[in-house]
């Protein structure tokens, strides 16, 4: 397909890509999951091998960028208007975060949600943060040339839209190439279709072509529609979103993308999660010198209130750091409670999300306060003494777009078990007699039956330390750094832009 071969300049060397990035999530600004971890991460990556990236998402309550300059921003949807600011930021030569600050749509609780209920105004909130973002290409009189849009999930699924929608009025990116990258296909943004000529986004923008499913009106669906290329975070993950069993009912809208879909496994950022620097950790270590996890794991289970003998710190240490939501596979381990904490295991479990699940949890640690630790928040520096301190990492999940905490777990040295879906399997190599190079365990099915039979395997393991030690080598030596990760994209950008030359030679 589109045989995109990189122009060479005159000097002979591949020309720098000018990338805009719009998502509504980046670490370290704001963050509910992987998404941040990756837009906060790609960039720095792109801008390592010499491309310019400027990234936009909202300012949201309690975010400041220090030293930012302020530029006006109007914004205009159907016949309401707002007005707010934007905060630009040179974080380098090549590099700019955009901050939108709307008070009205993004100074509250919750990114999206408050008490379990979604912001009744989200429609507008991101149909906002995409026309800012095209604002700002219009009026950044010094920003270059941009020849990559880059949006990351529903949040921004209409800025695609807009520009193949709205050529002449945003005409900086009107011949960009346009990739939309899909980081959980759960997630549609899925509106009531009255919000067309509500927000005044355009005719077009609800035909079956673009954005309408099933009589609501999809930003998703309007990205990927709109889009030169369309991505996700793994190969496997690919593969499966075009089949009904992952695929949200989305898989038929995928397939019809064809082969500009692809998966690009997320990479992880080895200067934040780095068993050796990591200032979380009371003490550091290395894949040469193990020894220090020991002494994470005294402190670890000294902060979940757990027994700290010696027997205790013999007995296996299983984390869980997790939204606690369904896709996590949250029902497979309370429906396998009793023969999980029979065991011969101690469990710790950070996370927040569906408040049944959270009191579930806790609940299970009132049983079994000397097995298990449950803490119910988001803390960054508790997830990182998880994943030095513990010895097993558990990711049951019922699909996995990506998942980052397996890859963490292999470079700290703590071995995953996981569900064989997405990301998971293409990053954990599974123990097993004809296995090669094992980093983990896998199990294939979601019940708790099989859940439990591959925790008993990697128990069983755990206690022949030569093969334990080998499992730990094995993934510490895992290359998970954004350089591959980033090159694909390079190349995939490549693809859009002679895709986009097509559209307009057309
Ligand atoms: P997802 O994006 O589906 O939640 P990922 O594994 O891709 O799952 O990424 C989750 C990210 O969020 C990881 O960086 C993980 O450490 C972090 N995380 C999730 N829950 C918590 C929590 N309760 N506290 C701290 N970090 C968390």
């Amino acid at each position: 397909m589109n045989g995109s071969r990189p122009r060479k300049s005159l000097a002979g060397r591949t020309p720098r890509l000018g990338v805009l990035h719009i998502a509504s999530e980046a670490a370290p600004w704001a963050k509910t999951g992987g998404l941040a971890d990756v837009v906060g991460a790609l960039p720095v990556a792109l801008e390592t091998l010499g491309h310019r990236v400027t990234t936009v998402l909202p300012l949201y309550r309690g975010m400041a960028l220090p030293g930012a300059e302020i530029r006006p921003l109007e914004i205009t949807l159907g016949t309401r208007r707002w007005r707010g600011s934007l905060h630009v930021l040179a974080q380098g030569a090549t590099r700019r975060v955009v901050a939108v600050d709307v008070p009205e749509w993004y100074d509250r609780d919750g990114l999206y949600a408050q008490g379990g209920r979604d912001h009744p105004d989200n429609a507008e909130r991101f149909a906002g943060l995409a026309q800012a973002a095209l604002n700002f290409t219009q009026d950044d009189g010094d920003a270059g040339r941009i020849d990559i849009v880059h949006a990351h999930d529903w949040q921004a699924g209409l800025v695609p839209a807009l520009i193949r929608q709205q050529p002449s009025r945003w005409t900086r990116v009107a011949r960009a190439g346009l990739v939309m990258t899909i980081h959980n296909l759960a997630y549609q943004g899925l509106f009531p279709k009255d919000v067309v000529s509500r927000l005044g986004l355009g005719g077009d923008m609800f035909t079956l072509a673009v954005g309408e499913f099933w009589d609501q009106l999809s930003y998703l669906k309007c990205g990927i529609a709109s889009s030169d290329m369309v991505t996700t975070v793994s190969p496997s993950y690919a593969r499966e979103t075009v089949q009904p069993e992952f695929g949200f009912a989305f898989d038929g809208v995928l397939h019809a993308v064809g082969d500009r879909y692809v998966g690009i496994l997320n990479g992880i950022d080895t200067s934040v999660w780095d068993p050796a620097s990591d200032p979380f950790l009371p003490a550091r270590y290395s894949a040469g010198d193990v020894t220090g996890k020991r002494h994470n794991k005294r402190a670890l289970l000294e902060h979940f209130g757990l027994p700290v003998g010696d027997d205790a710190l013999s007995r296996p240490v299983i984390g869980i750091v997790s939204r606690l939501v369904n896709q996590k596979g949250c029902d497979l381990v309370l429906a396998s409670a009793e023969p999980l904490m029979a065991l011969d295991a101690t469990w710790v479990v950070l996370g927040t999300g569906e408040s049944h699940y959270e009191t579930a949890f806790k609940a299970l640690a009132a049983r079994f306060p000397s097995r298990m630790g449950v803490q119910i928040g988001f803390d960054e520096g508790v997830a990182h003494v998880i994943e030095a301190g513990a010895d097993l990492f558990l990711m049951p999940s019922r699909f996995e777009p990506c998942g980052l905490n397996q890859m963490y777990s292999l470079r700290y040295g703590t071995v995953p078990v996981v569900r064989a879906v997405g990301g998971l399997d293409d990053t954990v190599r599974g123990y097993g007699p004809r296995a090669r190079r094992a980093n983990g365990f896998k199990f294939h099915e979601a019940t708790p039956d099989a859940l439990l039979r591959a925790m008993r395997q990697a128990l069983r393991v755990y206690h022949r330390p030569d093969r334990w030690a080998a499992l730990m080598r094995e993934g510490m030596s895992d290359d998970h750094s954004w350089g591959p990760s980033a090159r694909e994209y390079v190349k995939v950008y490549r693809q859009a832009r002679y895709a986009a030359a097509q559209r307009w030679a057309e």
